[in-house]
């Protein structure tokens, strides 16, 4: 198939990169020139405006929020204006739901078609070609786009009709990691402090009573005290939870716990420097509470666990 592609960071490099490897015909365009060069030359068409990227039956979005994918749709010569009718906007940003419904608004308005279908899964998930798709969406526009979902995901699952109801459930999934971040922030300080070895004990719990990929991964990039280079930003965390809690409110749900992560994270980007890790170090901070040294597994001696 014939897309065009706009956003190349950390994770739309890597999806557009599969595209092209699976024999579609990618024109991508990305607001710094450089990234897009990078996939010039595995095989992609360089679009120097957004504009030249929304030739084709479909175009992807993969950028960073709300106001990235505002702009890039909404602007002079956007998709918007410049996609064909009938074409499908491919949305795969992590975005709110208040724009997701925008956006199909809007699109529906000029007679083009739209998509969410958000991911899970980080980079090297991306690279492999092994993301999970959640797509809402209308089924016959959703079939039309699934050979690209193929050289994208391991799996694609449907909640839906209404686009905005796939954004939701990726915020949900958000929520949920960085809620399992705290808590094993929280476990590790514990242990950690009594001078146990923390990556082993990562070990214990994720080959017995939490055999889960999130735990396995957090908890190691934890124990390790590995959060940069950020895979994933913590300002982007930051956002997802915001744009939770604002979907809460809308449908009046209270989520006390989503609040303590919003100021979780803004002790996080309140350090120095605190923007350029990823969002596992929201797992340091209770670490840091405690006074935990970063490399101290010592027991101490007034602790016998
Ligand atoms: P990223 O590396 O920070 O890339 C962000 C992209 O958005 C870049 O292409 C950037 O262009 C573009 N952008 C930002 N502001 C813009 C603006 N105002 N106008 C035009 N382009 C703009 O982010 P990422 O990690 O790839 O994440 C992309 C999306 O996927 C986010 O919604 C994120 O929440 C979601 N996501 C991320 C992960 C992950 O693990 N990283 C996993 C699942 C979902 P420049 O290169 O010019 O800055």
């Amino acid at each position: 198939m014939k897309t065009g592609f706009i956003g190349l960071g950390h994770m739309g490099s890597a999806m557009a990169a599969n595209l092209i490897k699976a024999g579609h015909e990618v024109i991508v365009f990305n607001r710094s020139a450089q990234k897009r060069r990078e996939l010039v030359q595995l095989g992609a068409k360089e679009a120097s405006c957004i504009a030249d990227a929304c030739e084709a039956q479909t175009v992807i979005t993969m950028l960073a929020d709300d106001s990235a994918v505002s702009a890039v749709t909404f602007a002079r010569s956007g998709i918007l204006e410049s996609l064909p009718r009938d074409a499908i906007h491919i949305s795969m940003s992590t975005i709110s739901v208040a724009l997701a419904r925008k956006l199909t608004q809007a699109h529906t308005e000029v007679g083009q078609r739209v998509v969410s279908a958000p991911v899970f899964g980080r980079p090297d998930m991306a690279a492999a070609a092994k993301l999970f798709i959640v797509t809402a969406g209308d089924p016959a526009t959703l079939a039309a786009c699934k050979p690209l979902f193929d050289a994208i995901g391991q799996k694609t699952l449907s909640i839906g009709t209404e686009p905005a109801a796939a954004n939701l459930v990726k915020l949900s999934g958000n929520f949920l990691s960085a809620s399992l971040i705290e808590a094993l922030g929280e476990t590790l300080a514990l242990v950690g402090k009594a001078g146990l070895d923390q990556q082993t004990v990562v070990d214990i719990l994720t080959s017995t009573i939490f055999p889960v990929p999130a735990y396995k991964t957090y908890g190691g990039l934890i124990a390790s005290r590995k959060f940069e280079p950020a895979a994933f930003a913590s300002p982007l965390g930051f956002k997802d939870i915001r744009l939770t809690l604002a979907a809460a409110e809308a449908l009046g749900v209270p989520m006390p716990l989503g609040s303590l992560l919003h100021d979780r994270f803004l002790r996080l980007l309140a350090q120095e420097g605190g923007d350029r890790l990823d969002w596992a170090a929201l797992g340091a901070l209770a670490g840091q509470d405690a006074r935990l040294e970063p490399n101290s597994q010592a027991v101490p001696s007034s602790i016998h666990p």
